[in-house]
């Protein structure tokens, strides 16, 4: 078992992200057992290993609630780099219809470390096909071995392209056989416990690829079980327009008639939002991940979170996954959340405090976990702990500047008190090594391409 009876000593800055919003100087920050035990100044170090803190602000580590951590195999793929979503996916498909077990864990190693490095603590997933032989706990495997928080979602299709819909008939699955596995994953690894390092949600991939029966009784599983429910929803115009189209009604409609409105519910991008749909999320306590970079990358549109987050709903960030980022900084998604509201509503629309907010905390309440998110005493230590000495931060007079400045890397990182990166490095597992497979795919798939 790693180290976790540790004292962060001397903090520069803490952003504690707590109710009252509290911003603390020079302080210590005492972990035991995976929790934050204490917080304050002169903190007895015995039998703690000491981190000198002294040139670092320290964040809750950042909450990533969307991913396609096996997407990290496919980046800047040539026919895909300036495609819409709908023409973007026809180009992928028949490239990720030839993955299998090791291409998944291998590209969730790399996702993970990649969020690691950029501060976060604590990721969702979203895997939504299993050609040949893959599985969800092959992305559960990756992240035990790098150290993350993990909430893996069941995810499917399964329209095909000979059923109307816009994935290949190989990567789609039969509806029975979804809702088995789902119960088999969530029997074998969802953990319900405060603390836990893996919580299993079902999550059809969109109303675009499975029916609406499925939506429904994935709907009535995932409260059966006591799990969370996620998808994508009104991604773009052209999702819109399916909607419309298939269903009669818009995309917020069709989810509050199949059980798809909730605490327990959080949608990904949801940039086409109207005012009612809006209020409906607000009123529902329905949950939102926010991913500015993906949708400035498929041109998508500047997702309402202003509006959002005056309504009361509540909102999340994502990376998205790395087929349409193409990145996975979780700290540059923050400030791309925080840039892009003030492309759409002025300078101030949003500030770096807030993004830095949504991007902790609020990504903590969407994914469910009141045990995560801010730097209290009770809390779980998860914390990032970035080094403001360094070039990006010289000259910067608050620490608004992690967002407005940087830097972008986490200095140290810790998850359940346990080391994942020291001094910039991931120390959890072999990333060199990780790298090396992820490459050798990369090319085995580019050459059948
Ligand atoms: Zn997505």
């Amino acid at each position: 078992m790693t180290q976790t009876d540790i004292l962060i000593r001397n903090a520069r800055t803490v952003l504690t992200m707590d109710d009252a919003g509290a911003e603390l100087a020079n302080t210590d920050i005492r972990i035991r057992d995976g929790v934050i035990a204490g917080i304050g100044s002169g903190l007895d170090p015995a039998g703690a290993e000491v981190i000198d803190a002294a040139r670092h602000v320290v964040t809750p580590g950042l909450v990533n609630t969307h991913h396609h951590l096996y997407q990290t195999l496919t980046r800047a793929v040539p026919g895909g780099q300036d495609a819409l979503l709908f023409g973007w996916l026809k180009t992928l498909y028949p490239i990720w219809s030839r993955f299998g077990p090791e291409e998944i864990f291998v590209s969730a190693q790399i996702g993970l470390a990649e969020l690691a490095l950029s501060g976060c603590t604590l990721s969702s997933d979203h895997l939504y096909l299993y050609p040949n032989g893959a599985r969800l706990e092959d992305t559960i495997h990756a992240a035990a071995e790098v150290g993350l928080r993990f909430h893996p979602t069941r995810g499917a299709m399964s329209i095909g392209e000979s059923a109307g819909g816009l994935p290949p008939d190989a990567l789609v699955e039969r509806e029975a056989a979804i809702l088995e596995d789902c119960i088999r994953v969530i029997d074998a690894f969802h953990d319900p416990r405060e603390g836990a390092m893996v919580r299993v949600g079902v999550a059809p991939c969109s109303p675009f690829s499975v029916s609406r029966e499925l939506m429904r009784d994935a709907a009535l599983l995932a409260r059966d079980k006591g799990v969370m429910l996620h998808t994508h929803l009104a991604e773009n115009d052209e999702d819109i327009a399916y909607s419309e189209a298939q269903f009669g009604c818009r995309p917020g409609q069709y989810a509050e008639d199949l059980g798809w409105t909730g605490e327990d519910v959080w949608h990904a991008h949801c940039v086409k939002l109207d005012g009612a749909e809006i209020d409906l999320f607000a009123r529902s306590r329905t949950g939102v991940a926010h991913c500015p970079c993906s949708n400035c990358r498929l041109g998508s549109g500047i997702a309402p979170v202003r509006a959002m987050r005056d309504a009361g709903v509540r909102v999340g960030l994502g990376v998205d996954g790395s087929a349409s980022n193409d990145a996975g900084s979780l700290v540059g998604e923050a400030r791309q959340a925080m840039l892009l509201q003030r492309v759409a509503r002025g300078a101030d629309a949003m500030s770096a405090r807030e993004a830095l907010w949504i991007a902790t905390r609020g990504g903590a309440e969407v994914l469910g976990r009141a045990d995560c998110g801010q730097v209290a005493v009770g809390k779980r230590a998860d914390l990032a702990l970035w080094d403001v000495s360094g070039i990006e931060s010289a000259g910067s007079w608050d620490p608004a500047a992690l967002l407005l400045a940087g830097p972008t890397r986490v200095c140290h990182l810790l998850v359940e008190g346990r080391a994942v990166v020291r001094d910039g490095r991931i120390v959890s597992f072999d990333l060199e090594q990780a790298i090396r497979n992820q490459t050798r795919l990369a090319r085995a798939l580019a050459e059948r391409a």
